[in-house]
């Protein structure tokens, strides 16, 4: 059709084309250079506390990070003094759902069967917006749990400043072997799934590269899941399936992340070459070294458990601990004696979004983690096994994602609540 019109358009007499075309649009006003220089009582780089540094900003980038004295504000640059407060890499959440929000307000197969896309979407943009302000400035959101394709339309809406929100890596509906995922009615009713069943080698390959071609930064996979309601975890996909997906996602350039709880699953997973297993609840020493071996990390999601506990009616504080919560003990015991690298996110949206900073509480108060250890984790470590090369440190060249917190949480961790600037990509966005 296209060929047709041009080649009439080219039989037209030169007499019939416009007298006047129009005039070209006039040349795009040079750039102005915006410069910020940040002066809080100390910088986190990512790695280390540094007492008495400013960082300078040009634009969406850091331009310099060093000692106060030495780093005047060139010419035209503006100057934020932020006395008592520490700035830090912008936080970055290691496994989110933008898409739900607590099961304690509708059980997950109320929100994936019960409500419609729109109201979840509607939902998810709040939730982007609350993430932001507690200063995650990148998450990696794990499954749109039952929304399809929503997440990729919701990383675009903030991607073109319709809405505030994080940066986002989409997984989009996530993997599942037939039959092991939820929800899960009488057997004689089919409902739609909390994420995209495929099998054999056929069946997995082409879903995963439907996901990528709808936007799917990375798959993610359930390498284990409870085939009935109130029975332990078992593996689902077979050890084939799962490197047939690793294989096709990672020729697409994408890395693929597990669930698994189970030694089994998470086995199987790490042969297949996964990026980050999710949970790991039932870990092993030995399937934690075989993790560490072959280069891939655990995100333990303790806030999670310990949200789902609580709403299943335990009360914490006064209660004995539920197995769960004693058997995620040994298995962080276990992960921290293995020397397996960890990956921080607290599977928020279990819990809510904005609440985001708990998981980071809740490894310093009740896993034995340093606050330090802990800032490491959400800033550089995570943009390290994400493979997030221009964020989570400060330095030269990297994104302005920043947040100034009041206190000083290389010490207190709870000084990541009192969040009072964040910036993302040079803008002030709190
Ligand atoms: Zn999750």
């Amino acid at each position: 059709m296209l060929r047709f019109l041009l080649a009439a358009t080219l039989l037209l007499p030169i007499s019939s084309l416009p007298a006047q075309l129009p005039p070209p649009p006039p040349p795009p006003a040079a750039a102005a250079t915006t410069l910020l220089l940040l002066r809080p009582a100390a910088v986190f780089d990512g790695e280390t506390l540094h007492p008495g540094w400013a960082v300078l900003v040009e634009n969406d980038r850091i331009r310099a990070v060093g000692p106060a004295a030495q780093l005047n504000a060139p010419a035209g640059a503006r100057t934020l003094e932020l006395p008592g407060l520490t700035l830090l890499p912008g936080l970055i959440e290691g496994h989110s759902h933008l898409l739900l929000h607590p099961y304690n307000e509708a059980p997950w197969n109320d929100q994936v069967l019960l409500e419609s896309e729109a109201l979840r979407v509607a939902r998810a943009t709040a939730h982007a917006r609350a993430t932001l302000a507690a200063g995650f400035t990148t998450t990696r959101d794990l499954g749109s749990e039952g929304a399809g394709y929503a997440d990729v339309g919701v990383k675009q809406a903030i991607d073109l400043g319709l809405i505030p929100g994080p940066r986002v890596l989409v997984a989009t509906r996530a993997l599942v072997a037939t039959g092991s995922y939820g929800p899960k009615l009488s057997a004689n009713v089919d409902v739609p799934q909390g994420a995209q069943e495929a099998d054999g080698p056929e069946g997995v390959v082409r879903a995963t590269r439907e996901q990528i071609g709808k936007g799917a930064d990375f798959i993610k996979v359930y390498a284990d899941y409870r085939w009935g309601k109130d029975e332990p975890s078992r593996p689902t996909f077979s050890q084939e399936e799962l490197n047939l997906i690793v294989q096709t996602a990672n020729s697409a350039g994408r890395p693929v992340v597990a669930h698994a709880s189970t030694p089994e699953g998470m086995r199987r997973a790490t042969l297949a070459g996964v990026q980050t297993i999710e949970h790991g609840d039932g870990g092993t020493l030995e399937v934690f070294r075989l993790m560490k071996q072959r280069g891939v990390a655990l995100c333990p999601t303790v806030a999670a458990g310990d949200a789902t506990a609580q709403y299943k009616g335990w009360r914490k504080g006064q209660d004995p601990e539920p197995d769960r919560i004693q058997q995620k003990r040994l298995s962080i015991k276990a992960a921290r004696q293995s020397g397996v690298q960890l990956a921080f996110g607290g599977d928020v949206g279990v819990f809510a979004h904005g609440d985001n900073v708990r998981e980071a509480e809740l490894l310093v108060r009740e896993y034995g983690f340093t606050p330090l250890e802990v800032l490491r984790g959400f800033t550089s470590n995570n943009a390290r096994i994400f493979q997030l090369p221009d964020r989570g440190r400060l330095q030269p060249g990297l994104l302005a994602d920043l947040v100034a917190v009041q206190g000083d949480p290389t010490q207190n961790v709870a000084a990541l609540r009192q969040v009072k600037l964040v910036l993302k990509g040079g803008v002030e966005v709190k």
